[in-house]
């Protein structure tokens, strides 16, 4: 047995145990402040067991183990629902950059630990109401204050800002040059003055995602975390961050499984659903749909573990497994005929029809919309010519609005 498969193994006995405590039945229906508080003390169950910053230095709490273990605990971790998700942009994306990029070492070993152990949460404050596909093209003002800083301007998007203490942010310090150059990138406390978090309600019910209003925030120059204008080359190391994390075939949605289980109760004409050929063509599209990218998957695991990096391939997972899955949780809903009309606020995605269906279209939106994708798999697999890009080189402030 391989070490990975060990390692699989000993995960998997890990989280069952944790199951009855932190798993799907223990949270369904808690109202929000007991769901966090429940996410924390599962957080701080995974530090004390070796599960909180896999691939972390073990100098800053984690275990030093390869993006492979972290793919690996993530697959095994997936099925259980645990209360989870308030850690993902936290520990994913926020606090790593922090470590990688903050002056005072003690201070980012600090926050990292608490972060580890669900005591702190970071949010990533980029998108804005002017666009969040073209991160350069953001209008946060910084300007230098004094010794340091001032903010002015608004994020939109932020998951979890209401309940963060400290986020990672770009803005703009200089409107005269090319818009990629002019931006710096922070971090700040959340708590700060001038600091207003305003959650907003999505189809599906909850409300994670926030505007965020800076009015003449303050910021201190140790907050800086790149060179001054050099903001989007942090921005996107940020984001490479965010290539070492599980996928899922199914767009993080119900499995093929239940799908057929379903079309073998439900009828359509007197007979079972299952016996129709569109709904038999709709199972084979998707099972050839999910294959390709468990194929997929399984290359970029095996380069990784040869020591390569992720190719842009990955584009193609989140564009075709989420699409797959609102076409699927769709057809479902419909075949459920008065039952598919039922809601469960609650109800988890992966097993969930309504819940699954109703929260798609986010899917396809964050973390890059499915055209921006669509452009990474023209440029960086297909080899096309480059989007048009009519503002590359112009200063910021001669782009027209
Ligand atoms: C649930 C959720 C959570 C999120 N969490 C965060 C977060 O924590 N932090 C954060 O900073 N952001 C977050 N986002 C924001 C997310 O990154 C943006 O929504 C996303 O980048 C798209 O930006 P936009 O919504 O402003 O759409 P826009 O960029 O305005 O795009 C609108 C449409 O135009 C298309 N489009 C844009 N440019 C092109 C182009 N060049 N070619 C072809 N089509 C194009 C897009 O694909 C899209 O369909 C979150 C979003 C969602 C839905």
């Amino acid at each position: 047995m391989s070490d990975l498969d060990a390692y699989r193994l000993k995960a998997r006995a890990w989280l069952e145990s944790m199951k009855p405590t932190f798993g799907k039945h223990a949270c369904h229906g808690l109202p929000e402040d007991e769901h966090l508080a429940m996410g924390r003390r599962y957080q701080s169950a995974k530090f004390d067991a070796g599960y909180a910053g896999i691939t972390w230095d073990p100098a800053v709490g984690g275990q030093g183990l390869s993006p492979l273990h972290k793919m690996v605990f993530e697959e095994e971790e997936m099925p259980f629902a645990m209360p989870s998700g308030y850690f993902g942009v936290s520990l994913g994306i926020s606090v790593p950059v922090v470590m990688r990029f903050a002056e005072d070492r003690t201070w980012a070993r600090e926050r990292g630990i608490a972060a580890l152990r669900g005591e702190e949460i970071w949010c990533q404050l980029f998108s804005e109401p002017s666009g969040g596909s073209d991160l350069a093209g953001l209008r946060t003002k910084a300007e230098p204050d004094g010794n340091g800083w001032k903010l002015n301007g608004q994020k939109l998007w932020t998951t979890y800002a209401q309940h963060s203490d400290y986020g990672v942010i770009i803005a703009r310090n200089d409107p005269t040059v090319a818009k990629h150059k002019g931006l710096t990138f922070f971090w700040l406390d959340m708590k700060s003055p001038g600091v207003t978090v305003r959650p907003f309600r999505l189809a599906a019910g909850d409300a994670h995602v926030n505007e965020v209003f800076f009015d003449d925030v303050k910021l201190t120059d140790g907050q800086r975390l790149s060179p001054v204008g050099g903001g989007f080359g942090t921005a996107i190391a940020t984001l490479a961050i965010e290539r070492y994390s599980a996928s899922d075939p199914a767009g993080f949605g119900p499995p093929l499984d239940l799908f057929i289980a379903l079309a073998k109760d439900c009828m359509i004409g007197g007979r079972p659903a299952i016996e129709d050929g569109r709904i038999r063509s709709v199972i084979a599209r998707i099972h050839s749909l999910r294959a390709g990218l468990e194929s997929i998957n399984t290359r970029a695991m095996l380069a990784m573990a040869a020591g390569m990096e992720p190719g842009p391939e990955g584009a193609l997972n989140k564009l075709v497994s989420v699409r797959s899955r609102q076409k699927l949780s769709e057809l479902a809903i419909d075949l459920m005929a008065n039952l598919g009309l039922g809601w469960d606020r609650d109800g988890w995605l992966k097993d969930d029809w309504v819940a699954s269906w109703l929260s798609a279209p986010t899917m396809r939106i964050a973390g890059g919309a499915d055209e921006m994708l669509l452009n990474t798999i023209a440029e960086r697999i297909l080899g096309l010519p480059q989007d048009h890009r009519p503002d590359k080189g112009v200063p910021f402030n001669e782009i027209p609005v």
